[in-house]
């Protein structure tokens, strides 16, 4: 049986909808930003805070748990400029306890969600994990201190894990059931889609004096079930035992300006927007694009989606959720 801590959020629940056919689940959650429809319904849901001891001791006891895979966390760059405590306390504190209460239990098998913005400003235009962290935001911060405690926890204690150090996230699942609904909504290709279905009245493109070809800043957007993919190979690797540790980027290899998305957006819906240009994001690096070789080689896994599916997949959501909330 699989912990999945965060399992009602959008990474989370694309997770669950492809690690469900072969594995038994329980998702916790809080849904302080998850949504309780999007868990599928085969799985056991369980409403409640990660940090919380006295649940989490409940759940290691009754339910034979083999591993855990932690998407609770909070990811918004610019809310962790201007509030860095609950990025910590969340992050770091609360991540702190689950594995405290793992350990007591003997549950040693851990995949966490990390982050591109554990690099900060990179060097090279291609990103790999050997390449140095240094963060510039609290977001970018918390997932490296935890990054930092695994290790020191397979050291001292035999934690298994693997860190996946997600790039940006888009798309939404083939079905149709589920896809991406943050509110409020912050990242670019979900704002610009409800743009483009008029729900929003213009984009407003953050920054344009960036150092790269059109001054917008560049990032390389992965479909979320390739993530979904790349965290089941990663858990059985853990559970076969081929590996005990390992950290792996996840991305597409290809980088896209912001202004190169909304003209894919354009492209693909056929609609036309209104960008306003407008100023600097605080917290944002001009150029995040990974390299993804080391887990191929090492799992065989790849993205299969190119951004023309990721936005096509979302597009077909977003109109779905406005037929659903009209009716
Ligand atoms: N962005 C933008 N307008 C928006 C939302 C985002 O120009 O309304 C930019 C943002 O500054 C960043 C890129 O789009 O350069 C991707 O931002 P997002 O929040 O989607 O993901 P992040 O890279 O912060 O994880």
């Amino acid at each position: 049986m699989i912990l999945i801590v965060g399992g009602a959020g959008y990474i989370g629940s694309h997770l669950v909808k492809e690690l469900v056919i072969q594995q038994e689940i329980i998702v916790l959650d809080n849904l302080s930003s998850g949504h309780e429809n999007l868990i599928d319904e085969r799985v056991r849901f369980v409403k409640g805070d990660l940090g919380d001891r006295e649940t989490l001791n409940q759940l290691f006891s009754e339910f034979p748990i083999e591993a855990v895979m932690h998407f609770a966390a909070n990811s918004l760059v610019g809310e962790s400029v201007g509030n860095p405590y609950k990025y910590y306390y969340n992050n770091v504190s609360n991540t702190l306890t689950l594995l405290d209460v793992m350990l007591d239990h003997e549950v040693k098998n851990f995949i966490f969600s990390s982050t591109a913005a554990t690099y900060g400003i990179p060097e090279t235009s291609l990103i790999t994990e050997a390449t140095v962290t240094n963060p510039i935001n609290p977001y970018g911060r918390s997932k490296l201190m935890i990054e930092h405690i695994l290790e020191d926890f397979h050291q001292a204690y035999g934690l298994n894990y693997i860190v996946l150090r997600y790039f940006n996230a888009a798309g939404a699942h083939a079905s149709g059931e589920i896809g991406e609904k943050h509110d409020p909504e912050t990242h670019l290709i979900p704002i610009v889609l409800e743009h483009l279905l008029g729900k929003r009245e213009s984009i407003s493109v953050f920054g344009t004096d960036y150092d790269t070809h059109d001054g917008t800043c560049i990032r390389d957007y992965i479909h979320v079930t390739d993530l979904a993919n790349a965290h089941i190979l990663s858990l059985n690797a853990l559970l076969e035992e081929k590996l005990q540790t390992a950290t792996y980027n996840l991305g597409n290899g290809k980088g896209y300006s912001v202004k190169e998305i909304i003209d894919t957006c354009e492209k693909v819906t056929g609609v036309e927007a209104n960008v306003v240009l407008s100023d600097r994001r605080p917290g944002d690096p001009a150029t995040l694009v990974a390299s993804s070789e080391k887990i191929y080689h090492e799992l065989g896994w790849k993205a299969e989606y190119d951004l023309e599916d990721i936005i096509e997949s979302a597009w077909t959501w977003h109109n779905s959720i406005l037929v659903g909330s009209s009716n």
